[in-house]
């Protein structure tokens, strides 16, 4: 536990607890409860809990600590606290931290359910939130007032893999004395430096990559020691979405690759997105990681990579996006991301599908628009893949 080891020595080592039998893997604990020695005990306890002494599952648990630690260690911040699922964090960043007369200013291209939690919870109990295109910085200026309590975007957009400038929106939204709550899913912790770049709070689910072999729903807020250990965590141990040590489990296991997979997967992502680029049956195709992408520069700045998701563009709209899909061998048809499994998705008709059309337009989720998170595969067989699917259509 130094702040001196490097990503792949954290990623290892960070966090670990051994109990009193010295286990060399990481234990998981399935336990609800801890018993006390005394009532004694029991009563300080409630009143102080020390640093190896838990409560209830609820509040903390041995094995999800571990994975608290080992996160926070890997994105920089003092402190996180796991959950039972990404929106689970998405909610408990934001509800843990604002009242009815706040102010929030948000990007609008936003994961589906995060919207939800903008748009329609927050805003029911009273809260004001403004949307802005995230690339426009102008935008933000406009939108961030002295009223401002917090700033809320993705690093990286969903599906079609726009940045927000996080250094940019940090120092604007820090000027009124804003709280930068970022989703950075996209960005992977692999390749962000949020923090660095002024977060104040990072928030991911971990059933993306951290996980990375889609078996369990997770998430985890990352900050600051007292956000997380007061607003955060008294918000989230009495409200009940506390991440479940076997998913801490699977994820601290997880973790010790997650460096070798993330770049893997981007490394693919980058072959994979050149040998599409300039295909005739594509009318576009969207990669941070190419030089034809707009934000290529900020994408280098910020995350030193283009990612592990691609999106393109297929002529011929959704019959033709349709086929393709069905006729794909290796990618598989589904929704997750960040998967060991190359996974293809068609947006408008399954992720995106409720939004009405305008919105659709305006954030580039067309008909033919297919979103590829590309896993651990042979790149040379993806591309073949992808190519001989195209072919079909
Ligand atoms: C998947 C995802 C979420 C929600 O996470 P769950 O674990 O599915 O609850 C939130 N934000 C982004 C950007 C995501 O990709």
């Amino acid at each position: 536990m130094t702040n001196e080891w490097k990503t792949r020595t954290k990623l290892v080592h960070d966090g670990i607890r051994r109990s009193q039998y010295g286990e060399m893997a990481e234990a998981i604990f399935l336990t609800q409860g801890f018993a006390y020695p005394s009532a004694e005990a029991a009563e300080q306890r409630f009143i102080k809990a020390g640093e190896d002494e838990f409560i209830y599952a609820r509040y903390g648990n041995p094995t999800v600590r571990m994975f608290e630690d080992r996160i926070a260690a890997l994105e920089g911040t003092e402190a996180a606290f796991a959950c039972a699922s990404g929106m689970a964090a998405v909610n408990g960043a934001l509800t843990s931290m604002l009242k009815a007369g706040d102010h929030v200013v948000s990007s609008r291209a936003l994961f589906g359910s995060c919207l939800y939690i903008l748009e329609d919870v927050l805003t029911r109990f009273g809260v004001k939130v403004s949307f802005v295109d995230g690339a426009d910085l102008d935008q933000w200026r406009k939108a961030i007032t002295p009223d401002t309590k917090a700033v809320f975007f993705e690093s990286m957009s969903n599906p079609t893999l726009e940045l927000v400038d996080i250094r940019s929106v940090s120092d604007i939204a820090h000027a009124v004395g804003a709280m930068v709550i970022v989703d950075n899913v996209f960005a992977t912790p692999i390749f962000s430096r949020a923090v660095d770049q002024g977060a104040d709070v990072v928030v991911y689910s971990t059933t993306k990559h951290i996980d990375g072999q889609g078996r369990a729903l997770g998430g985890v807020i990352c900050g600051r020691e007292e956000f997380i250990r007061k607003t955060v965590e008294t918000y989230m141990k009495h409200t009940g979405g506390s991440m479940s040590p076997f998913t801490a489990w699977m994820h601290l296991n997880g973790m010790a690759t997650l460096d070798l997979r993330c770049r893997a997967m981007a490394d693919s992502a980058l072959t994979v997105a050149r040998a599409l680029e300039g295909d005739a049956r594509l009318s576009r195709v969207v990669f941070p990681g190419l030089e034809s992408h707009p934000q290529h520069r900020l994408a280098m700045d910020q995350m030193g990579s283009g990612g592990t998701l691609i999106a393109f563009d297929i002529k011929g709209g959704k019959d033709a996006a349709f086929r393709f899909m069905n006729a794909l061998q290796i990618a598989t048809i589904s929704n997750n991301l960040g998967d060991a499994k190359t996974i293809a998705t068609h947006p408008a008709t399954t992720t995106h599908q409720r939004l009405a059309p305008e919105m659709k337009d305006k954030l580039g989720i067309t008909p033919g628009l297919i979103r590829l998170s590309v896993g651990l595969e042979d790149a040379g067989d993806l591309i073949a893949d992808l190519k001989q699917a195209l072919d079909k259509v």
